[in-house]
């Protein structure tokens, strides 16, 4: 294997059904803290080395968000649009249900929904077989808003940090989508004033503050919040640039780069979405007293509502865990964190932890 070292893979597991041609991969990284968690995405070009990243990613972020679950995901190699979607992911399910929920627990990734996983959880036999399934299945579904919650929460946090009263604290949010609405939504009923929000088709600006139910009103009916009525519209590329206390990355990645990072006004950035600049920015922004909080610690509010649905619990029992949870690791990793790189800080205790559990799981076992 090229990318092995201390910490994993544990295994990679290819594999290949005849009759449908499904092709896919799992990677467990580490199990250590419990069965590896991840979600399966499915793509025309996926690599055996993506699944890896992507799985590695899963082992730090699920152990920053203090839930015993380790680190993998899958692929399977095809186009969403495939005719055959439904036969392949039952294929897909049934090669990997020797590992099933006791090593791997997928969830559903890019191109994959609720449907895809009722259809593992039901090929496997058991509803421990998949998260992120319908309601009606016990799912704890992603319109519930955990992740966005646990932004709103991550912010929260970093203002208190700061020393900036939540009440009047002025935010712009780039993406109006899963992440971007319930982090509006949470942030505008704790009283911040949300005076920027994008879409893929520009920015909404409002200096006195955008209505959080008329953002949701334009966007439903005309398709785009830059329709706000009274609002500046903007390019959405230029929100990275209004002034504000808090700047929230939510929709794509490497947004903030060596062309734009000069022109931001923010006291702080909360990564909601995934990468949405490199390591080398995230630190020459903090250089400048920037306060960021990186994307494994504001956005695991999702992987923590898994958790909870694979332990059978509820809507309420989620949010009051990704509540627990989000603000006992943001406000750990401020503490830890020295000259400002949190991502750094964030790595460190995500690694003492898995550390910490594979010498457990050594000291556990009997001599051979
Ligand atoms: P989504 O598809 O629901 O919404 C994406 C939003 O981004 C849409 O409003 C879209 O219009 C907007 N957008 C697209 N291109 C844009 C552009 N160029 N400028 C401004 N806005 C643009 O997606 P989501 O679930 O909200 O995920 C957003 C990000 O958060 C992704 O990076 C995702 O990986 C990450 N994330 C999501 C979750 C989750 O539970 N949904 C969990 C962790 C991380």
């Amino acid at each position: 294997m090229p990318f092995e070292d201390a910490i994993g893979p544990e295994k990679i597991l290819q594999v290949y059904d005849p009759i449908t041609k499904m092709q896919g991969v799992v990677v467990i990284d580490n199990t250590a803290l419990g069965p590896g968690k991840g979600g399966i995405r499915m793509v025309p070009d996926i690599t055996t080395e993506e699944v890896f990243g992507l799985a590695r990613a899963m082992t730090w972020k699920n152990a920053l968000a203090d839930i015993p679950f380790g680190g993998a995901k899958s692929g399977i190699k095809a186009s969403a649009s495939n005719s055959h979607k439904a036969q392949l992911v039952a294929a897909f399910a049934e090669k990997i249900a020797e590992l099933v929920p006791k090593t791997y627990i997928p969830g559903p990734d890019m191109n994959m929904g609720e449907g895809d996983m009722k259809i593992i959880a039901e090929t496997i036999g058991t509803p421990k077989a998949a998260t992120g399934k319908p309601a009606s299945m016990g799912g704890l579904p992603h319109e519930l808003g955990s992740t966005g919650y646990g932004v709103a929460l991550s912010t929260q946090v970093a203002l208190e940090h700061a020393k900036i009263p939540i009440e009047g604290a002025t935010v712009a949010i780039e993406g109006f989508g899963n992440v971007g609405t319930f982090t509006a939504k949470h942030l505008s009923s704790w009283g911040a004033k949300i005076v920027a929000v994008s879409d893929s088709k520009g920015a909404a600006y409002l200096e006195g503050g955008l209505d959080f139910e008329t953002l949701m009103r334009v966007k439903k009916e005309k398709g785009t919040v830059a329709a706000y009525p009274g609002a500046k519209v903007l390019e959405a590329r230029e929100l990275f640039s209004v002034k504000c206390d808090v700047l929230i990355p939510g929709a794509r990645p490497d947004v903030i780069h060596a062309g734009n990072m000069h022109s931001i006004k923010a006291k702080i950035i909360v990564e909601a979405a995934n990468i949405p600049m490199r390591h080398e920015i995230e630190q020459q922004l903090a250089k400048r007293g920037i306060l960021i909080i990186p994307d494994f610690v504001a956005n695991a509010g999702g992987v923590i509502s898994s958790y909870v649905e694979f332990i059978g619990g509820s809507e309420k029992e989620m949010f009051s865990m990704v509540k627990e949870k989000i603000t006992a690791n943001t406000r750990l990793v401020l503490e830890k964190a020295k000259n400002g790189d949190l991502r750094a800080a964030a790595l460190a205790i995500a690694e003492e932890r898995v550390i910490d559990a594979m010498e457990r799981r050594r000291n556990s076992k009997p001599p051979r």
